[in-house]
């Protein structure tokens, strides 16, 4: 039984029921539901991790599942190959170890000079010196469609899927919101968000929910600047606000975020009424200058799901030997999703050796994010 169906529990449903088991996926709310990380619509797949290879090593994987995906449904645009743009400043650490893991795992990619960058990019105006790193493979996953996708495949093969809330294990057993006792051979609880909820004394603290903005921009009419193929995900780490934007994709606007963490955040029942407009505006004024006045046309509140310094956390409950905890996305997560329910299938059948970085044991108290 699997619990949660985001963008970890869809996959992981689908890839235990692949690997020959009778499998239950249940959800609250629903997959990818606005509560949900991954509620929104779009999230961004790029390969760049720095150093940490294992994650730019699972992008590539996930890049390939997903589209395979999205053709075995005939919905490849679930998928748009909008490209992914990194423009740190020259010296900036982090930019030359992600060359250094791009040479070593064979990702394509292009070095873009501040003069290479304007004459490419002219929507974009830098007002200090930058490079570019682009990724021309990586592009912007349509969460929301794409996780009921993956959800819906996983019924098509076999996968029984229940709206239900799921509470914690007892004596490794289960209840339901509607009342029945269950005994499954493997509970995975995939609750985004939620874990610290379910798992209070074990989680809290170790998983912190955070508020989260998202805004969406009309670009001006006829105006093409701020699409596909001409605009591609980009992410300025090199700025502390940590901007990230996604081009217009299926005529939403132009969207913006910050990916600094946010206040606390309770899933169910905070407010998800934004209030940072004038933060982003004022961002956008300075970075697109074209789109200074643009109108607000959406903005979401989402959460992040952070463990202490980004790592995923796939382990073991410690008490009940048929319960896995798998969550903590971290504001990364998303993309992942095929590598992770891959490798939860194969360490749940004693296929994939376990890696300490998403241990328990490697989650601690302290906030020190190293990432991104
Ligand atoms: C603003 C924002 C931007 C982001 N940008 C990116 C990005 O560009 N690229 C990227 O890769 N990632 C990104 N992320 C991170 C990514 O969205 C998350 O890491 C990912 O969606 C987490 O998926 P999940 O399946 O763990 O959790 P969720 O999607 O939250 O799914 C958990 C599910 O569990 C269900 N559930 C919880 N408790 C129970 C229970 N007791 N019983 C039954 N069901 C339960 C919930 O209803 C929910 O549907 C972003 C996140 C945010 C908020």
């Amino acid at each position: 039984m699997v619990i949660g169906a985001g963008s970890f529990g869809a996959w992981t449903a689908y890839y235990l029921q692949k690997s020959g088991r009778s499998v239950a996926l249940l959800d609250q709310y629903g997959p990818a539901n606005s509560r949900a990380s991954s509620g929104d619509e779009s999230r961004i797949l790029r390969m760049g991790y720095g150093s940490e290879e294992i994650y730019t090593r699972w992008a590539m994987r996930s890049r390939e599942l997903w589209v395979d995906l999205f053709d075995a449904v005939k919905q490849p645009e679930l998928f748009q190959q909008t490209g992914a743009l990194w423009t740190p400043p020259p010296a900036e650490r982090r930019a030359a170890q992600t060359r250094a893991t791009f040479e070593k795992c064979g990702v394509e990619y292009e070095d873009l000079s501040m003069a290479e960058l304007e004459s490419r990019f002219p929507q974009f105006r830098f007002t200090s010196e930058r490079i570019g790193i682009f990724e021309p493979a990586s592009g912007v996953l349509l969460a929301r469609k794409a996780v009921t996708e993956v959800a819906a495949q996983a019924v098509r093969n076999g996968v029984d899927y229940f709206r239900q809330a799921a509470s914690a294990p007892r004596a490794g057993r289960i209840t339901t919101s509607a009342g029945d006792d269950i005994d499954a051979a493997v509970f995975v609880y995939a609750c985004g968000p939620w874990l610290p909820k379910v798992f209070p004394e074990l989680l809290g603290g170790r998983i912190r929910p955070t508020r989260q903005e998202v805004f969406y921009f009309g670009t001006p009419p006829g105006d093409r600047r701020f699409a596909p193929p001409r605009m591609p995900a980009w992410i300025d780490f090199g700025d502390e606000r940590c901007p990230y934007v996604l081009p217009e994709i299926e005529n939403r606007g132009f969207k913006i975020a910050f990916d600094r963490h946010g206040a606390d955040f309770d899933p169910d029942t905070g407010d998800r009424v934004a209030t940072g407009v004038d933060g982003a505006r004022a961002f956008l004024r300075e970075r697109f200058p074209a789109l200074a006045d643009a109108p607000l046309v959406e903005s979401r509140v989402c959460q992040y799901e952070n463990t202490s310094n980004g790592d995923f956390l796939i382990d073991r409950h410690p008490e009940f030997k048929n319960v896995w905890l798998v969550g903590g996305g971290s504001g990364h997560g998303f993309k992942h999703g095929p590598a992770v329910g891959e490798y939860v299938a194969e360490l749940i059948d004693g296929r994939a050796a376990s890696e300490h970085k998403f241990s328990l044991a490697a989650k601690t108290l302290e906030r020190c994010r190293s990432v991104f």
